[in-house]
């Protein structure tokens, strides 16, 4: 199946930014969507975009660090249709912070919804895509893995290891899976504020605000390697803004 119209699509992280851009971007191109997050209402307000644009969008409530939520959230997918086409594995949090400021919860956070996670997700979706003899996995990464800068180094490490996964699971795909890593510059999302350090968030909103792009340019960059014929594989995509150095 080549093209974006029919397929079925599970996002992570879809209740808001880059996931919920997403999410509207792939169902206004036809895509039948289930959508995974934390917060309920978030979640629904997508799912009721969606809905009234005509739109075809189920919400499961998922906390992707847990293995069970990753499998319900899959399992939707099979049940409302019949298939899974793509896992995209965009759940995250920018929780970033000095190290002198010992904010160990923010560092598990982060080590648990992007490598424990990603790596639910794969256990959820590698065997039904292998069941069905295609699926697609399209991780979203960061261009913090491939520049550190201060004082962001648990996220770098924690996106350097989604590269690092998303690469050693397509050299296992084989002929018929697709894998894909999306690595977003600055986007003006919420998430960047998301630092519990004031003066780091205070930072990370001012640079967004001048130089961010918006989420629906990251969204187009995902429907662009979903929407490969079934024997192309974008292996990764790196978007940012013109003004992000
Ligand atoms: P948002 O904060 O807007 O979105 C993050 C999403 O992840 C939310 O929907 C949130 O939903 C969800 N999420 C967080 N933790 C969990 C969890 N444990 N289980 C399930 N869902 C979770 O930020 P962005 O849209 O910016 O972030 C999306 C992705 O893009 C992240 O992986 C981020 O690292 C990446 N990225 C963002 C960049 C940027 O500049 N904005 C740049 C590069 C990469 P909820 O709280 O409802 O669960």
């Amino acid at each position: 199946m080549s093209g974006i119209a029919g397929k079925a699509v599970a996002i992570t992280g879809a209740s808001s930014g880059i996931g919920a851009a997403t999410a509207t971007y792939l169902a206004e191109k036809g895509a039948r969507l289930v959508l995974g997050a934390r917060r309920e209402e978030r979640l629904a307000a997508v799912v009721d975009g969606i809905a009234a644009r005509g739109g075809e969008a189920v919400g499961v409530i998922t906390d992707v660090t847990r293995r069970e939520d990753l499998k319900r959230l899959t399992d939707t997918a099979l049940d409302r249709f019949g298939r899974l086409d793509v896992l995209v594995s965009n759940a995250g949090t920018m929780a970033v912070s000095p190290f002198d400021e010992l904010r160990q919860d923010d560092w598990d956070a982060m080590v648990a919804t992007h490598i424990t996670g990603l790596l639910n997700g794969i256990g959820a979706a590698l065997p039904v895509f292998r069941r069905q003899g295609s699926g697609h996995f399209v991780n979203v990464g960061s261009t913090a893995a491939h520049v550190v800068k201060s004082p962001q180094g648990v996220y770098a490490a924690t996106k350097t290891a989604v590269k690092v996964l998303t690469e050693g699971l397509r050299q296992e795909s084989g002929p018929d899976l697709r894998v894909t890593l999306v690595s977003p510059g600055f986007t003006h999302t919420e998430g960047v504020g998301r630092s519990a350090s004031p003066e780091v968030a205070a930072a990370l909103v001012r640079q967004r605000d001048e130089i961010a792009m918006p989420p629906s340019a990251v969204a187009a960059a995902i429907g662009f390697a979903i929407e490969q014929p079934a024997g192309v594989d974008i292996s990764e995509v790196v978007v940012r803004p013109t003004a992000q150095g």
